[in-house]
């Protein structure tokens, strides 16, 4: 019978499908979600579809665990297309844990470069070094989460893929697919809303596939189940979305409270001496861009005058006085977490050797050198703009 959200559940229901001997019984959930009896078909129709058509990515042409570890923890925050070259090089570069677990920490910083979110990098060489020294990798998500850095996410998705670790992804796609498929109307943030959602997806989950499962409910929500537009009639769990019976699948779930993004400005000061540019390292610990070059830098006032500003910040941060102060050379604008920043660099000669107690180490070093060393996407710029290579 054909309904306003597609195929009826009941018709669907009776299908070919059948239930997994693997698959467990089915978690109670207060979400409206199919009842028991419509599982195995629903299940086959979620799985039916991802066979047809899943896409062809890299790393589901291996079941290499250290393969597959590396793809999810590039995807936590970066796009599945820049992923797709930034994976294939990493994965060249570092071909195994043991090689990547023995690689200097800069160097896996340096090939991070452009993913953003450095601590990414940072954990997966810690996580390497523990999986080099135990000399297997976990079987279980338990076992993965013990690892630096390794969060329920990447644990249940690396487990289930690699090992058939029957464990229930849970990210903002399988979010988003759950409160359509169930009608539910609250934001999916927060800790209520996360255990309900975590139960909901265990019980969904297909025993049998568990790795195949958790891709395909993802990939539903990155290609079908969008958040504007939900393509409902290319959908295979059409017949059991309460979302769709509404009539507006889309406002489902309801849109949490985002905090407004402050802005600041920020001057860098360029000092240099010869061909060498003064450059400064983050503590390993930072929040932000931790083990990264980076020129003398910090807050400013805008409304400041920009030589008085531009000494403070030479002071402060290099322990440098400066002789003369140029106007800005560079201006970037980027996004960190959730502060809109607009940094301006400029040069300044200034006599001595710094010191700098907020960072880990300086150094003279050309824009070529520099360009060698780990830092972040925009400092990165900036050292390609003093080499005159461009900004
Ligand atoms: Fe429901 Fe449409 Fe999303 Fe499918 S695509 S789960 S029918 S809202």
């Amino acid at each position: 019978m054909r309904t306003r959200a597609g195929w009826s559940a009941s018709a669907a229901a009776s299908s070919s499908a059948t239930t997994s001997a693997c698959t467990p019984a089915a978690e109670a959930t207060n979400l409206r979600l199919p009842p028991d009896d419509q599982l195995p078909a629903f299940r086959a129709a979620l799985l039916d579809w991802f066979d047809r058509g899943r896409r062809d990515l890299p790393w589901r042409a291996t079941k290499d665990p250290y393969a597959i570890w590396v793809s999810e923890a590039m995807l936590q925050q970066t796009t599945v297309a820049t992923v797709q070259s930034r994976w294939r090089a990493f994965i060249e570069r570092f071909p195994t844990v043991r090689a990547l677990a023995d690689a200097p920490l800069d160097d896996v910083l340096a090939q991070w470069r452009g993913l953003g979110y450095y601590q990414r990098a940072r954990n997966l060489h810690a996580a390497a070094q523990a999986v080099a020294k135990a000399g297997a990798f976990p079987r279980t998500a338990d076992g993965w989460r013990a690892l630096p850095g390794v969060g329920p996410y990447a644990a249940a998705a690396v487990a289930s893929i690699a090992f058939d670790d029957p464990s229930a992804v849970v990210d903002a796609n399988v979010k988003r697919v759950l409160a359509r498929l169930a009608a539910r109307e609250e934001p999916v943030e927060g800790t209520r809303a996360a255990k309900e959602l975590a139960a909901a997806a265990r019980r969904l989950l297909d025993g049998a596939r568990p790795g195949d499962w958790n891709q395909a409910v993802m990939e539903l929500g990155a290609t079908v189940c969008s958040p504007r537009a939900p393509q409902c009639p290319r959908c295979p769990v059409a017949p059991w979305c309460k979302g769709l019976a509404t009539g507006a699948p889309e406002r489902f779930p309801a849109p949490s409270a985002k905090p407004a993004k402050d802005s600041r400005t920020d001057l860098a000061v360029a000092v240099r001496r010869g061909d060498r540019v003064l450059i400064l390292r983050r503590p390993a610990e930072a929040r932000h861009f931790g083990g990264m070059w980076e020129l003398p830098r910090a807050a400013v006032d805008p409304a400041l005058h920009h030589a008085r500003e531009a000494a403070r910040v030479l002071r402060e941060v290099a322990g440098l006085e400066a002789r003369s102060i140029g106007d800005a050379i560079l201006t970037i604008r980027h996004t960190v977490m959730n502060s809109r920043i607009e940094l301006r660099v400029c040069a300044a000669e200034a006599d001595g050797e710094p010191a700098a107690p907020g960072h880990d180490e300086f150094r003279w070093a050309t824009a070529g050198e520099w360009l060698a060393l780990p830092s972040s996407s925009t400092q990165h710029r900036v050292a390609k703009a003093l080499a005159g290579e461009g900004g």
